[in-house]
């Protein structure tokens, strides 16, 4: 049995709060492991531990910030398969699909390693007689990131990597059910040469993360997860004084237009509503093809390919999808399926029935799909986050353009169109963070940034790419003067450039 406990001044400590929770493995519903439950005293010792090894590492100069970020870039090459075992193990994806997990943290890692230019100020030369005006950025200190379980290796690197690159020290609050990625992150930025104390993670529930959120000393947080925790930790966070962006759930739109190539929508569906079994933030959850025959059409295409999808354990090469993360998630989407019968919508395909031979205690469901799912249905409106497609008939463009738009959530949607026009449209006006034209999970790459809007992002700045070097510094703007040896005297009027 693992004890994971906390990683602070850069070594893995023993959790004192006596509690703790299960680590499980979902793909045999085997406890693998006990993770530390951190108490409020703990989080105030990593924060002083960050607190006291800040100011050396925002005074060293950043090329060599970045030499740090370089070398761990190459630790983590050199043990990606055991690092995506490990992580496939704890959430239930599958192997390959852990790599992903892995490579799209360290695309951001690589961006950030641009550090000494993103960090360069303005500088305007004789903005006035003998007068100079420049800004800098400088890190904010101590800064914190939450993190959910559904990326345990991508979404902690999008905040640490940029936040470190800039010269802070950094609290990480990973999801508790799957802390051995994020843990072995921690100890390999260590081997990659970063000081003691910049970097630490804190396991625990709700009691660490109101302990970050009420800490004077902790100046940013970045959290993402599920919406009302963000809602709570942005309001929390900001009334007490702190920085704050959160990222939250999502119901994800693909539209398909008469003209789509129906093949490649509906690999593009297949792929991106039940892979990972649905448990990303930017999965497909809702269909919709527009026009009768467009709908009966994609159906008929769609309900073989679901029925065949390989469910399998997560150490299957073969397996197109894994066990969903707990008991209580398989039975909060089954739950969910049930719901949507009752609505009234058909069930078209039903995996809730699928058992895993020789894994029976693993948490498994087979794919599903709905059809003809009206906007009024809680399992339209509600995020589901497992192997469920919902397909919503629209009647025209127009209908297709406002059900996104008009969703409590906006973080992905997707057009599957051959026609320019129609593309163009679609993005300028829809109401949703990320579009994707003809792709299906349109996450952006790591020098662009990600966001979603409405009730999936709360802040103004977005994650990676250029925002997350403003989210983590401040500006500080120098008006300077260079006397020339006469003395005016006092100036009693503000001072203008004219
Ligand atoms: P979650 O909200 O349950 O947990 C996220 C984090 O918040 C964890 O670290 C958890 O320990 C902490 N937390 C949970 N309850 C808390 C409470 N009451 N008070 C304080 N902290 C609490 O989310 P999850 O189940 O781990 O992740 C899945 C959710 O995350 C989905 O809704 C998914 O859409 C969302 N997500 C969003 C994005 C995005 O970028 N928008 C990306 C990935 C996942």
């Amino acid at each position: 049995m693992r004890e994971i406990g906390h990683f602070i001044g850069g070594k893995t400590v023993a959790g004192t709060s006596g509690r703790t929770a299960d680590v499980l493995q979902p793909m045999d519903g085997t406890v693998q492991g006990q993770v530390a439950l951190a108490s409020a005293a703990e989080v105030r010792a990593a924060i002083e531990n960050a607190k006291a090894a800040q100011p050396e590492w925002a005074a060293m100069n950043p090329q060599r910030r970045a030499r740090v970020l370089m070398k761990f870039l190459d630790l983590v090459h050199a043990e990606y398969d055991s690092l995506a075992e490990l992580l496939a193990r704890e959430h239930g994806k599958t192997i390959p699909d852990a790599k992903g997990d892995i490579q799209r943290g360290l695309e951001v890692v690589e961006f950030c390693i641009g550090a000494p230019h993103l960090m360069k100020g303005e500088f305007t030369d004789g903005a006035g007689p003998g007068i100079d005006v420049y800004s800098m950025r400088q890190p904010l200190g101590v800064v914190a990131g939450i993190t959910p379980f559904n990326f345990p290796a991508m979404i902690p690197l999008w905040k640490v990597a940029p936040a470190l690159a800039v010269g802070n020290a950094f609290i990480l609050k990973p999801s508790e059910r799957d802390p051995g990625v994020p843990m072995r992150i921690a100890e390999l930025f260590i081997e990659a040469g970063l000081p003691e104390g910049v970097l630490n993670v804190v396991n625990g529930d709700k009691e660490a993360v109101d302990a970050i959120l009420d800490d004077q000393d902790v100046k940013a947080v970045g959290f993402v997860g599920s919406t009302p925790i963000a809602q709570y930790i942005y309001s929390r966070g900001c009334a007490n004084g702190k920085r704050v962006q959160c990222f939250g759930g999502a119901k994800n739109h693909m539209i398909i237009m008469p003209d789509a190539d129906m093949d490649q929508a509906v690999d593009a569906l297949v792929g991106a509503g039940y892979g990972s079994a649905g448990e990303r933030c930017m999965a497909i959850s809702v269909a919709v093809p527009v026009g009768q025959q467009t709908a009966d059409r994609l159906v008929e295409a769609l309900a073989p390919r679901v029925e065949a999808l390989k469910v399998g354990p997560s150490t299957d090469p073969a397996a197109d999808f894994g066990p969903l993360v707990t008991q209580q998630a398989l039975d909060r989407v089954k739950g969910y399926v049930d719901l949507g019968v009752e609505e009234g919508a058909k069930l078209v395909v039903d995996g809730r029935d699928f058992k895993m031979q020789g894994y029976e205690n693993g948490y498994y469901m087979g794919g599903c799909l709905f059809d003809n799912v009206t906007p009024d249905m809680r399992i339209y409106k509600e995020e589901i986050f497992g192997p469920v497609l919902s397909v919503v008939r629209a009647e025209n463009y127009e209908e297709a353009l406002r059900l996104p738009s008009d969703h409590e959530y906006g973080n992905g949607v997707a057009i599957f169109t051959r026609d320019g026009d129609a593309a163009r449209d679609f993005s300028a006006r829809v109401q949703v963070g990320m579009v994707g034209v003809n792709v299906p999970i349109p996450v952006p790459i790591a020098y662009y940034t990600f966001g979603g809007w409405k009730g999936s992002g709360f802040g103004d700045l977005n994650q990676h790419g250029p925002d997350a070097f403003r989210f983590y510094t401040k500006t500080k703007t120098v008006t300077s003067r260079w006397p020339s040896g006469v003395k005016d005297g006092a100036e009693f009027v503000i001072p203008t450039m004219n």
